[in-house]
């Protein structure tokens, strides 16, 4: 990443005017008139006039143009004057240069709980009150037997907890024996006691826990890659951290990769700091949201857990960043601005001035890189904790040890299953792809099921009977007859999903209790954290799942881990492809053997000579990471030289063909920089929508935001054609 000179938060004294962003598509602030007199600085909140609409906006800057007072409209600023932290603001501006994003559509991001800032509407609450008649009806007695506990409730949690119809309820505020009592709109938000349950940690932790809080304690910006493996603690050791910004009187912001991980970590958490932290996702309502953010503001909310956009929260006092798991995907955000969440984790605590961790035990090339490199702090955890063992990784060659056709337990994974069983300990089944076949096939002529609206297979659902698209959601009833030849009952299943694999061990092993866990849209979360609740509670011996059930669970008894099929996208071209697979295998493979019982891994593959399962059946991780690292150094791909990729789309597939040539044709000639393209994206087709892509591939000095300015700039587009920009991109789809 480049470093953006840095503007200081402005004190722009009593202005009249200044520059004010608005959370829209617009490339900058728009010049505004302000309450004459008023002190002014950057980050004050405002509503301004826009067209005919009332708009919350910040005070960005100085007013940039020379147009007279009288022709400019009239900001006003937010009841109480709230005023974003100037680390946010430029934050904002720093995500916005960097992704070639509009600044007000980051600033979006910024003020994603819009009413936020309305003044609280206070609720009534009521309390037992002094004329409390003697003689009740049982109804009534009921409730003054609850409210006697001296606690104030709602008119409808009353009724509720006393079991009591309302009107019971309104009979009683009537007669004033419930009186009415002013309430703030929100609950506060907890504070996390930094020493309410304090770990003992081990050498190798205390080592790490003592150099992060060295970090926070200094307040200075620094980057420690926490790289321990899995098992040997790094959430225990970076809760010392926790506590200690906590300490410091400090703001944390832990980033967790998916909201389903999150359940099992509040509760981690609340077992260490005797609270629940505040949560930031999508799933939240508007009024937690509204809540929340409010509250990370005034510095109520002393440490918020979220996924990506809790970046843009805005922490007045942050003291430290964590971002777990660090090597996921999933931070990248793939619509809207487009953004690796990780790396603006970095950008965010620098501009904080605070420390941030990123842990894993798998950490991305990237900042093994700069870890071993030493612009990271490089803190190990070497050892699981409590001396468990790591795992035994076995590898099944599955072009030998194949069993009956149609099936994908091979017959030594099946016996492993066998032995677990009888132990009466747990299994867990890996393969990462939802439903029950990822192809259905007409065995008559060989017509695909493919989605009308993008290039990509139909997936069998079988529980719900549908053939589903896993990119548009489009889907139907599997057809009685061949849509291409007629032939009936013709279509069959190609290949396994997880629910083809429960299938299979149901049938093997019929008493057990097997449970299936899938990142799907159609299972929703809910049903994964039931999984996942009756794995910890033993209710499930063997729990089949996709890459949710990879990351970052605890399972005590579970002590084998069976990998239905290793090869699963390995090899598409991709730069990261062997990365990721040899990251998600040992993530999944560290499920294994976490408390006393030894662990085992099989992993079925059809290439058991490939690198990538040698790393991991010797557990050398690190020869893994020296040979990848040669790889991209060779081909001066990231983090040894930078990508940008150029998306192009539109429902007209000419036009945006034509569109790709035209760009191509337009590429400035540049020292150090390289143009790919355009060509087909993999899913060519995607909601309808006809996609090509071009790559830009420039050295490590060139300034390739600079490059991509001025060869956008010069080019006009369709309008029927839209282009997209992902900076670092980690997926080629
Ligand atoms: P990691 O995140 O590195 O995979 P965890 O932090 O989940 O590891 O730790 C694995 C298990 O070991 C957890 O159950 C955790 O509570 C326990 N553990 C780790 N370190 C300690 C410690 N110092 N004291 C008590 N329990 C610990
Ligand atoms: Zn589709």
């Amino acid at each position: 990443m480049k470093d953006a000179a840095l503007k200081p938060a402005l004190a722009l004294g009593p202005a009249p005017r200044a520059g004010v962003l608005l959370p829209f598509p617009l490339p900058g602030p728009y010049d505004y008139k302000l309450p004459s007199g008023m002190e002014v600085s950057r980050g004050l909140l405002v509503t301004a006039p826009l067209g005919p609409r009332e708009s919350l906006g910040v005070v960005w800057g100085e007013a940039e143009g020379a147009v007279g007072d009288n022709r400019l409209r009239l900001a006003v600023p937010l009841e109480g004057e709230p005023v974003l932290p100037a680390d946010l603001c430029d934050f904002v501006d720093w995500v916005a240069d960097y992704t070639l994003t509009p600044k007000g559509l980051v600033l979006a991001m910024a003020l994603r709980s819009r009413q936020a800032l309305m003044a609280e509407s206070p609720r009534t609450a009521y309390a037992l009150g002094p004329a409390l008649p003697a003689k009740l009806t049982l109804p009534r007695r009921r409730i003054a037997d609850l409210m006697k506990d001296g606690l104030v409730r709602s008119a409808a949690s009353i009724a509720e907890e006393a079991n009591v119809g309302a009107g019971v309820v309104r009979g009683l505020i009537a007669a004033g024996a419930l009186v009415p009592v002013a309430m703030p709109e929100f609950a506060p938000v907890p504070r996390p006691d930094a020493d309410f349950a304090r770990a003992v940690l081990s050498l190798d932790q205390e080592a790490a826990a003592r150099s992060l809080k060295a970090q926070i304690a200094s307040r200075r910006f620094a980057v420690s890659l926490l790289d321990g493996v899995t098992g040997s603690g790094k959430t225990e050791t970076y809760f010392e951290a926790v506590a200690e910004a906590l300490r410091q009187n400090r703001q944390v912001l832990i980033l967790l990769p998916e909201i389903a991980l999150t359940v099992q970590f509040l509760d981690r958490f609340s077992e260490r700091f005797g609270v629940r932290p505040a949560e930031w996702h999508s799933d939240l309502s508007q009024r937690e949201r509204r809540r929340i953010w409010r509250a990370v503001l005034r510095g109520e909310a002393r440490v918020v857990v979220g996924a990506r956009s809790a970046l843009f929260l805005p922490f007045a006092e942050l003291g430290l960043v964590v971002v777990d798991e660090e090597h996921e995907q999933a931070y990248k955000q793939e619509e809207g601005p487009i953004y690796h969440a990780r790396d603006m984790a970095v950008v965010r605590a620098r501009l904080a001035k605070c420390p941030v961790v990123l842990a894993s035990a798998t950490p991305s090339l990237e900042s093994y890189v700069n870890a071993t490199g030493g612009r990271y702090a490089h803190l190990k955890l070497p050892r699981r904790h409590n001396n468990a063992t790591m795992p035994e990784v076995r590898l099944v060659d599955l072009t030998r040890e194949r069993g009956e056709p149609g099936t994908f337990l091979s017959p030594p994974l099946r016996d492993a299953l066998a032995r677990t069983l009888g132990a009466g300990e747990q299994a867990m089944l890996f393969l990462n792809r939802r439903g029950y076949a990822p192809l259905t096939l007409c065995e008559a002529c060989g017509h695909k099921m493919t989605c009308p609206h993008c290039a990509a297979w139909l997936v069998e659902h079988r529980y719900r009977s549908r053939l589903i698209c896993h990119h548009c959601g489009f889907d139907t009833a599997v057809p009685a007859h061949c849509p291409q030849c007629a032939t009936p009952s013709s279509l069959i299943a190609c290949g396994p999903g997880v629910e083809r694999v429960a299938e299979e061990f149901a049938l093997a092993f019929p008493t057990a209790r097997v449970a299936i866990a899938s990142s799907d849209t159609l299972q929703g979360p809910d049903e994964t954290q039931a999984a996942i609740r009756a794995m910890n509670k033993r209710e499930t011996d063997v729990l089949i799942g996709t890459q949710i059930v990879a990351k970052g669970h605890h399972f005590p008894q579970l002590t084998l881990v069976g990998v239905v099929d290793a090869d699963l996208g390995g090899s598409d071209g991709d730069l990261r492809a062997r990365e990721r697979t040899f990251q998600l295998l040992h993530q999944v493979s560290g499920r294994a053997g976490r408390a006393d019982k030894p662990g085992l891994v099989l992993i079925q593959t059809r290439n058991p000579k490939d690198a990538v399962m040698q790393a991991l059946v010797m557990s050398d991780r690190d020869a893994f990471y020296a040979q990848e690292r040669l790889m991209r150094e060779r081909a001066q791909a990231p983090p040894f030289g930078r990508l940008a990729a150029i998306i192009l789309s539109g429902v007209q597939g000419d036009a945006v063909r034509e569109a790709g040539r035209l760009l191509a044709r337009s590429a400035p000639a540049a020292r150090g920089v390289k143009v790919w393209g355009p060509t087909p994206a993999f899913y060519a087709l995607l909601r309808g929508q006809t996609r090509e892509r071009l790559l830009v591939q420039a050295e490590r000095s060139v300034d390739i935001q600079a490059y991509l300015r001025t060869w956008l700039g010069r080019v006009h587009l369709a309008n029927a054609v839209r282009l997209s920009l992902d900076i670092d991109p980690v997926s080629f789809f």
